[in-house]
């Protein structure tokens, strides 16, 4: 095998042959790069030899073994067993056994002595039983000695497989182009690249394995950071003209009908700290589920205006729009501030008037889903934009919105929990503002787990709850990518609920429906001429019908807890009592464990914390959709030491060489746009 580079094929690699490079690629391997960046899942101490007699039950073991007997074999219940017995030095015995492997019979000869791994079954005091040993001639030691890589397999792919063509490879040199020079690997003290593979591979000791995975963590959180620099970079204003002399808004909170939370007040006063500053604004407001927002953004759209400025309300989904403008425009009228929506079912002529409206600043406040965003959408003065729920958004639709302004304030709002230390890295030139209570006289919502068999128990509780004149969600996960048979599925439970609930009203609600369609129906459902609602996540954010109090989430297991949690935080809106029932006949225990999480808090943050233990991060944070990758072996809940070290490393380069121009981060370059040239790209523009 000569001259083997990343991107050749694994096809060429010895041991490869047409079958196994089909299985590889299942695997998600196709390039040698794909195969040395197939790190292992976890390792098998394998660094010492045990002597017979200190076996332990259920330890595994490296030992040499001397053949006392000839290897014998005996049929039973249609099973080849083949066994031998062994010794050491310490002179105890050894009992092996192997199932159908019948070549082990010519493998291992009387009086010879070998070294086996294996796990421990059972100890008495005449001999230790084992089964199932790996075998490997004397000479051996020191491959086998150390740590053993366990990777993620799949049916037709063994251990000892990717162990070997591993090792292949591996036995070339310098395949990977090392992006640090010495200076800045000795500061951060980071191995070499090659080695730091070869060592995550194949370690002698889990010292070594600890100093080479930092070293892969490390170029991989490093590159993220600086990719995120990069984007931001294109959307950093310091300073701005816009000036709020007015932060009076004790009109604005005489008209809402209750007094602001204490957190509420806390995070208008960070607001308003923003807007006198001559500092443009980038907050990002986090708040559980019901935490009251869309009231802080209010505030904030009414100072903008009141000082002369338009502003934006952007939101995911029109019927969340439609519910922000709905009860907006209501106090805002109050005040004689004009409130107008688009969406995209807002008409041609009603949107030309809008533009026009818009450019001679006769709409004080737009609010919109991402309809917002064209590009003949523009603003006399725009002042201030606030994103609703902003993980459903890109960063490149937030920065496009900003973009309709000359210096634009930003405020952004989610209710995805996540710490700290971690929305610093990711939103890196945002605040952070967290509403941490909910308005006086919330319950929790109490939530139940069930399966199928519960079925005509969770009728009578929703009639129960309907007769006392209350309103029940039915929400039906995404089952395929497909929607077409997403579509069916709620179908097929819309005529379910139908037929049980003769008498009832029950509608059915999902994202294939026109617009206008869908804002008919959560009309109805808001003025209580609904009794269940069946629909699908189009509910998912943002929607507030307080008389609402139970929900039935159907195949539970099938959404992100964060999913759930938003979910559930359509009910327990008002003050009376509110049920949340789970229903998943998924019987894994990992299944039950995050659904029982969900039954045991109502925390969104603690939940969001535990759901990423449980999936790692993935979309969680919605990275996905502005275009992030996941890692290989980085973690952002855990790698944290390893964060705080490349923001800092990110940070000095930056202040250096911002534009990465310097001949010594020429690779780091390269590498970044290798790894991140499209989203680079596509958000820059
Ligand atoms: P979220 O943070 O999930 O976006 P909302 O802004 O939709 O929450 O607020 C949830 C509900 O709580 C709304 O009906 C809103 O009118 C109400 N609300 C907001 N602030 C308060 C408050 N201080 N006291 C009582 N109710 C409030
Ligand atoms: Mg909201």
């Amino acid at each position: 095998m000569q001259n083997i580079k990343l991107d050749t094929s694994v096809q060429y690699i010895k041991g490869v042959g047409p079958k196994m490079f089909e299985l590889l690629n299942k695997l998600g391997i196709y390039t040698v790069k794909d195969l040395l960046e197939y790190y292992p899942r976890t390792y098998e101490d394998r660094t010492k030899v045990t002597s017979i007699s200190d076996f332990q039950k259920d330890s595994n073991v490296l030992f040499f073994g001397r053949l006392v007997k000839p290897v014998s074999v005996v049929y039973a219940r249609g099973k080849k067993i083949i066994s031998t017995v062994v010794t050491d030095e310490s002179g105890s015995l050894a009992f092996l056994t192997w199932f159908n492997q019948i070549y082990i019979k010519d493998r291992l000869k009387e009086g010879m002595t070998y070294l086996f791994y294996g796990k421990v079954s059972s100890v008495s005091p005449t001999r230790a039983t084992l089964e199932s040993c790996s075998i490997y001639d004397v000479e051996q030691l020191d491959k086998i000695q150390g740590l053993y890589p366990i990777y993620s397999l799949t049916a037709g792919i063994t251990q000892n497989y990717l162990f070997k063509i591993i090792n292949e490879i591996m036995d070339q040199e310098l395949l990977l182009n090392e992006i640090f020079n010495d200076e800045f690997r000795k500061k951060y003290y980071l191995p070499e690249i090659n080695y730091a593979v070869r060592n995550v591979h194949f370690p002698k000791s889990y010292e070594m394995v600890n100093m080479a995975r930092k070293r892969i963590i490390f170029e991989e959180l490093f590159l993220f950071q600086l990719a995120l620099m990069n984007m931001k970079d294109n959307n950093l204003v310091s300073t701005k003209t816009n000036v709020y002399n007015d932060l009076d808004c004790s009109e604005f909170l005489k008209i809402i009908p209750f007094e602001l939370t204490n957190a509420q007040k806390k995070v208008v006063e960070q607001i308003k700290g923003d807007l006198k500053s001559n500092i443009v604004m980038n907050r990002l407001v986090q708040g559980d589920v019901g935490s009251g927002k869309t009231m802080v953004a209010a505030i904030a759209m009414y100072l903008a205006v009141k000082n002369g400025y338009q502003a934006s309300l952007m939101a995911p989904t029109t019927i969340l729009a439609n519910q922000h403008y709905l009860e907006l425009s209501n106090y805002f009228g109050k005040l004689g501030i004009n409130v107008d929506i688009i969406t995209s079912s807002t008409t041609k002529k009603q949107k030309e008037k809008i533009i026009e409206r818009l450019k001679n600043n006769e709409i004080d406040i737009l609010i919109g889903t991402h309809s917002i965003i064209e590009d003949n959408i523009e603003f006399n003065n725009l002042g201030l934009v606030v994103t609703d729920e902003q993980h459903r958004f890109g960063v490149k639709q937030r920065m496009k919105l900003s973009a309709k302004g000359n210096v634009v304030d930003t405020l952004v709002m989610t209710a995805t929990p996540i710490p700290r230390s971690l929305a610093i890295i990711l939103y890196g030139d945002l605040d952070l503002s967290v509403i941490d209570e909910l308005p006086p006289g919330r319950k929790t919502v109490e939530t139940y787990v069930v399966n199928d068999s519960y079925n005509q128990r969770v009728y009578n509780f929703l009639k129960k709850h309907i007769d006392e004149g209350r309103q029940v969600y039915v929400v039906c996960p995404l089952v395929e990518e497909n929607e077409d048979l997403d579509l069916n599925s709620v179908e097929k439970l819309y005529e379910e609920y139908k037929k049980e609930f003769a008498g009832y009203n029950v509608e059915i609600l999902h994202g294939k429906m026109k617009n206008k369609e869908k804002d008919e129906i959560m009309k109805r459902f808001k003025e209580n001429k609904t009794n269940i609602l069946i629909s699908t996540t189009v509910i998912e954010v943002g929607i507030s019908v307080p008389n609402a109090t139970v929900m039935v989430i159907e195949n539970a297991d099938r959404f992100g807890l964060a999913a759930l949690h938003q979910l559930r935080g359509r009910v327990g809106r008002g003050s009376a009592a509110s049920y949340c029932i789970l229903k998943s006949n998924n019987k894994s225990a990992i299944a039950r464990e995050r659904l029982d999480i969900m039954r045991k808090s109502n925390d969104g943050f603690l939940i969001a914390k535990k759901d990423l233990e449980l999936r790692g991060p993935g979309d969680f944070f919605g990275i996905r959709q502005s275009g992030m990758p996941e890692f290989k072996l980085a973690n952002l809940l855990t790698d944290t030491k390893v964060l705080e070290q490349t923001q800092q490393a990110v940070k000095e380069i930056v202040t250096k060489d911002k534009h990465l121009e310097l001949e010594e981060n020429r690779s780091i370059k390269e590498a970044l746009f290798l790894k991140y040239g499209e989203q680079l790209r596509n958000i820059v523009g």
